[in-house]
């Protein structure tokens, strides 16, 4: 038996270092998750029924960053959902070459998935998986580089050590989503008792050697949330919760009855979601939920983009690079917790 101790997001706080950023314009958060794919925002939105459709992918290309449109949906409609993103943003002629991300999983017709997608414009494959340390992700991995050779990126996971990380770069993931149970709808460690502490699995898979992204996933609450998993090594955090119920989401808005509007937040192996996509369930190990309508996902992107920054100029850094070169992380007890949050009301 092996025993560690591992930290989270709320354990940890950045020592604020001398600073010579006299502007936060200074600041570029950007990176490449590729050789060819650069994004001005290192945000990416979660493959969620509830999250990223066209539209959301589409709001997330426009302000820098990716979405990554789910896989529940018949062939056909994700294929479409991927061609109409490709001809808007052709169209729209922001971006030359635009990022097109889709999800596929591991089973059935995903290869017909996988090839359906690239042929209709997607340029990134998600392969979208609780527990991507697997016979079957290294299997999938080796069929779409068969099939589709090394022009597609490939995004893998889930994964939650250094050891499982390393294998999927080995098996040709270009980049992987770290975490395993810390997404706010998961219940996946009260169900199995698995999983690691979020930031824990960024700080250990930032020890690889291999040239392969880190996308932080799951857990992320905040803008500060987001700056110490860049700090602890993530290249990209990809996003559930804070961009759910904006209206790019898929889904209707509706009223409760006393007034306020709200969305469909669910996790996609929830009762909820599993009924919807196959007719029944087995294991859930997601909530479904409702969250506040919150209007469009400019606005939050844009106070997204303006914590990071802040979050970088605290540690005196103008890039991601140069912020995990200089970070500094403090563990906080339960009382720095509490001071570390607004209390004013608390007194
Ligand atoms: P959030 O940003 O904290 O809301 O977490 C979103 C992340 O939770 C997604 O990107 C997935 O990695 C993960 N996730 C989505 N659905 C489920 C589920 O049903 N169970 C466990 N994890 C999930």
């Amino acid at each position: 038996m092996r025993f560690e101790k591992a930290l989270t997001y709320d354990d940890v706080l950045l020592t604020p270092r001398y600073s010579q950023i006299r502007s936060r314009q200074e600041i570029n958060i950007g990176n490449a998750l590729d050789t060819n794919i650069w994004l001005d925002t290192p945000i990416i939105s979660s493959p969620m029924d509830t999250v990223t459709e066209g539209e959301m992918a589409y709001a997330m290309g426009s302000h820098g960053g990716l979405g990554v449109i789910h896989r529940y949906n018949d062939i056909d409609e994700q294929a479409g959902l991927v061609r109409a993103l490709y001809e808007s943003f052709k169209e729209a002629n922001t971006i030359t070459d635009p990022a097109i991300a889709a999800a596929i999983g591991v089973t059935g017709r995903f290869l017909t998935r996988a090839i359906s997608l690239y042929e209709n414009g997607a340029n990134i494959l998600c392969i979208d998986v609780a527990h991507g340390h697997h016979i079957l992700v290294k299997e999938a991995i080796e069929k779409i580089k068969t099939e589709l050779g090394n022009d597609i990126h490939l995004m893998a996971g889930n994964v939650a050590t250094l050891e499982a990380f390393n294998d999927l770069a080995d098996w040709g993931a270009d980049s992987i989503r770290c975490n395993i149970g810390g997404g706010s709808i998961c219940s996946t460690r009260v169900q199995t008792g698995h999983g690691r502490p979020g930031l824990q699995t960024i700080f250990d898979c930032a020890q690889t050697d291999r040239d392969v992204k880190i996308i932080a996933d799951g857990g992320i609450r905040t803008s500060g949330d987001m700056v110490k998993a860049l700090a602890a090594g993530a290249d990209f955090v990809m996003l559930g919760s804070m961009l759910a119920g904006t209206e790019e989401t898929p889904g209707t808005k509706y009223e409760d009855g006393s007034g306020n509007l709200f969305k469909k937040y669910r996790g996609m192996a929830s009762k909820d979601a599993q009924v919807t996509w196959r007719g029944n369930y087995s294991s859930d190990e997601g909530v479904s939920t409702q969250v506040p309508y919150k209007g469009p996902v400019e606005p939050i992107l844009k106070d997204i983009v303006n914590g990071i920054r802040s979050g970088f100029s605290y540690s005196g850094a103008r890039d991601i690079l140069e912020l995990q070169t200089r970070a500094q992380f403090v563990l906080q007890t339960n009382a720095g917790l509490q001071e570390s949050g607004t209390h004013i009301l608390s007194r």
